[in-house]
């Protein structure tokens, strides 16, 4: 099999691959799925068009080839497909690779020793308010902050730390949760990630004046509990840091539309139904699943992943606009976050 590192156009590495396991979702979002949209009559992809774990596991192997180090499952919500540890048992088969999972932590207490067990090494767990009307009124299903807790601790016992938790705050929603947030999860060991409000997709209504910015976020916990800035763990990693000043524990903020990072963008996405996306903002993918499922050799399809990243020109956050904002752009919960 062709194995080479490939740098983009901007001379960017190819090393982090987002898998999308569906695009269906237990939660309705009003910043990802809104219910008006994503309602019963919505055509969610069919059950036979999603890439098989096996056909996922051959193009890992491949994405790995050329430079990957992180894979992380998403979706819409991973947990809704059946017998996932299968599919985590075979990634973290694969030598040097970083696995880990993001999800809304709805089904999680149940599965994460299992998933601990069949090699997950940590989560991700998206959680926006810690009051049950907010966390309710952005969730669109009334979904209790209680589960998503217990689903956080049997995560931490499994191991499966540090836990990342990821909040997106929007203006006017949930801002006025993001000091509950650090307090509650101040000295745990987890860390609380406060995501700017994006505008993927074309269907969540996005405005400018939605969005808290980093800045603002960070003068709020500072505040209250005093932080101070440290390095990144690696190059491109997307979250600005901060640890409090009392040693007990750091945050981080994803400023992506205050503070945009495509000059560090090493991500790579695939969707359940295996198009690759070489941004979370594009308008079109590439059909690799039409390759998996032809006659292509293992040469021949790293090869065509190799000439797609090498082609590669996004920057779509350092070029926002009010023209780019209404362009008919990928939808979060079908690409992966
Ligand atoms: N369902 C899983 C979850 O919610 O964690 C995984 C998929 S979700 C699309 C991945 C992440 O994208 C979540 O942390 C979610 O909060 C974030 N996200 C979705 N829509 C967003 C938006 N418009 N702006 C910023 N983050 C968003
Ligand atoms: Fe579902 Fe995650 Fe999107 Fe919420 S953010 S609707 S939980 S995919
Ligand atoms: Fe990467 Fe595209 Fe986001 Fe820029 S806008 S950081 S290129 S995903």
């Amino acid at each position: 099999m062709m194995s080479a590192n490939v740098n983009d156009t901007l001379g960017r590495p190819l090393r982090d691959l987002r898998i999308s396991l569906t695009d269906r979702c237990n939660f309705r979002c009003v910043y990802c799925m809104p219910e008006e949209i994503f309602h019963h009559d919505y055509q969610f992809l069919e059950r036979n068009e999603f890439l098989s774990y096996e056909e996922i596991e051959r193009l890992a192997r491949i994405f790995v080839g050329h430079g990957v180090k992180k894979i992380r499952l998403t979706g819409g919500e991973p947990l809704l497909r059946r017998e996932l540890e299968k599919l985590v048992e075979m990634l973290a088969g694969i030598p040097g690779l970083d696995l880990t999972l993001t999800t809304n932590g709805a089904l999680l207490a149940p599965k994460a020793q299992v998933l601990r067990d069949a090699g997950l090494k940590r989560v991700t767990v998206s959680l926006d308010s810690l009051d049950n009307e907010t966390f309710a009124s952005m969730n669109g299903v009334n979904f209790p902050v209680e589960q998503v807790l217990e689903g956080i601790d049997a995560a931490a016992a499994a191991g499966l730390a540090p836990i990342k938790i990821n909040m997106v705050v929007r203006r006017g929603l949930n801002e006025q949760n993001i000091l509950p947030m650090a307090h509650y999860f101040h000295g745990t060991g987890h860390i609380v990630r406060f995501i700017e409000y994006m505008d993927v997709g074309s269907t969540n209504g996005w405005r400018l004046s939605d969005v808290v910015p980093a800045s603002e976020i960070i003068k709020i916990i500072n505040g209250e509990i005093p932080l101070e800035p440290i390095g990144p763990n690696y190059q491109g990693e997307v979250a600005n840091r901060w640890r409090y000043q009392d040693g007990k524990g750091e945050i981080g903020v994803i400023g992506s539309v205050s503070r945009p990072f495509c000059g560090d963008c090493t991500r790579a996405r695939l969707s359940a139904d295996g198009f690759l996306y070489t941004c979370l903002f594009a308008t079109k993918g590439y059909d690799v699943r039409r390759l998996l499922r032809s006659e292509a050799s293992d040469e021949e399809v790293s090869g065509a992943v190799f000439s797609i990243w090498r082609a590669r020109t996004d920057r779509y956050s350092e070029i926002r606009s009010s023209e780019t904002t209404g362009l008919p752009k990928v939808e979060m919960s079908y690409i992966g976050g």
